[in-house]
């Protein structure tokens, strides 16, 4: 039966990293991977993360199984991180939120919802978006099209044209939106754009779909949920996709959650009997290890005081690494001005160099970035920027 299935190439990412770790040039840099990263190049255990974590080792006395929707005390909690204490869609009894493997779980079972309420629905993604939405959506038989966003050019969103593009989707499409940190662009909506968003999925009828896999990386907490937050105020239905493996460091630990936000608690009842009947036929439950610690954390004044403090740090250190890395960049050349790389947010930018140009990166200075010039800020070092600026330099002359 086997026989049939051809060898697929390795996933781009992924086997950049491989690259990564087979180059023995003291001197090499990894701008690939989405992970954070400090400045001695190292992603460790945060430490209210590592406190939660001990703590639950000495109080959990069963493995049997959770609830199918996750731990409800931290189900409470993520919907408050996410939406802020007394939204009016919470008061209201509108919002259902579950535990997921991960923020690629919370998008792939959402996928499945709307692929039950509606199968003929299109979900609308940014031109360019993260590269997995396309299987982790469209896996779940619904059409994708794409929405004008980033604008190579300028560095920046090109908003009419996004504006437009949206003013003409049909009632009851959906629209893939990212609450902050753009991946791959790093470019974010302002909150008067984020208006405008909800006046036209207001009159057009379009369903916001956001995926919020940065909270606390862009401007912080409250900020990086303007968005989730102004829409489910205005609109009658959106879905929300959260990751934590960034925000709590809990990569591996596939903790994610999928808010929906239903017209009335009648129809949030009967949403959440489909999500959990989706789930049911997907893995059953979540893994419980990772919300586990979160819900610890939220639940402790002391803990969540320490983890928006280690939060703090990590979202100023890629903000400060932003800035640096402009100043060495344009103090040794102007042929490029690269100040549009301080004004964007999150682990992301592009450089705006063509595949050439990376490959002659990759191959002559061991700096590793994906062909379309995405670099993860955070994998950058302050004592590497000179040697990064230098080599950006030397392509851009030759
Ligand atoms: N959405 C975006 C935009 C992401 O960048 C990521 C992680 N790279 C995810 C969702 C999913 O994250 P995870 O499944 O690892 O929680």
């Amino acid at each position: 039966m086997f026989s049939s299935l051809p060898l697929l190439p390795a996933d781009p990412i992924l086997g950049l990293s491989v690259a990564y770790q087979q180059d023995t040039n003291p001197a090499k840099v990894d701008l690939g991977v989405g992970i954070y990263k400090n400045d001695a190049g190292e992603t460790p255990v945060m430490a209210a993360v590592a406190a939660a974590e001990a703590l639950r080792l000495r109080q959990e006395n069963s493995k049997a199984y959770t609830h199918p929707a996750g731990y409800p005390g931290a189900n409470a909690a993520v919907t408050r991180l996410a939406f802020g204490n007394n939204h009016p869609a919470a008061d209201a009894g509108r919002i259902r939120t579950i535990q997921t493997p991960g923020g690629c779980g919370a998008l792939r079972v959402a996928a499945e919802l709307i692929q039950r309420a509606r199968p003929s629905a299109t979900i609308w993604v940014s031109t360019p978006t993260w590269a997995n939405h396309i299987p982790l959506l469209g896996n779940a038989g619904l059409q994708l099209r794409e929405y004008p966003y980033y604008d190579y050019q300028s560095h920046s969103i090109d908003f009419p044209a996004m504006l437009d593009a949206l003013r003409k989707i049909p009632a009851g499409d959906l629209v893939l939106l990212h609450a902050a940190c753009h991946n791959p662009s790093g470019a974010d909506l302002s909150r008067e754009q984020w208006q405008q968003v909800a006046d036209v999925a207001l009159e057009r009828g379009f369903i916001p779909f956001i995926d919020m896999a940065y909270q606390g990386f862009g401007e912080g907490l409250e900020a990086d949920s303007y968005g989730p937050r102004l829409l489910a105020e205005r609109l009658p239905e959106v879905i929300l996709a959260v990751s934590f493996s960034k925000n709590f460091g809990l990569y591996r630990e596939r903790a994610g959650a999928l808010s929906v936000v239903f017209r009335d608690s009648s129809e949030a009842d009967a949403g959440l009997s489909q999500l959990l009947s989706v789930t049911r036929a997907l893995y059953s439950m979540p893994p419980a290890h990772g919300s586990a610690i979160i819900d610890i954390i939220l639940h402790s004044d002391e803990l969540t005081r320490q983890w928006q403090e280690e939060l703090d740090t990590m979202r100023n250190r890629i903000s400060g690494l932003r800035q640096n890395l402009v100043t060495s960049l344009n103090a040794i050349q102007q042929q490029v001005d690269f100040s549009f790389i301080a004004r964007e947010r999150g682990m992301f930018s592009f450089l705006g160099l063509n595949r050439d140009q990376v490959l002659q990166l990759r191959r002559d200075y061991s700096i590793y970035m994906t062909d379309n010039s995405r670099i993860s800020i955070a994998g950058l070092r302050n004592d590497k920027l000179d040697y990064v600026a230098q080599a950006i330099k030397s392509i851009l002359a030759s």
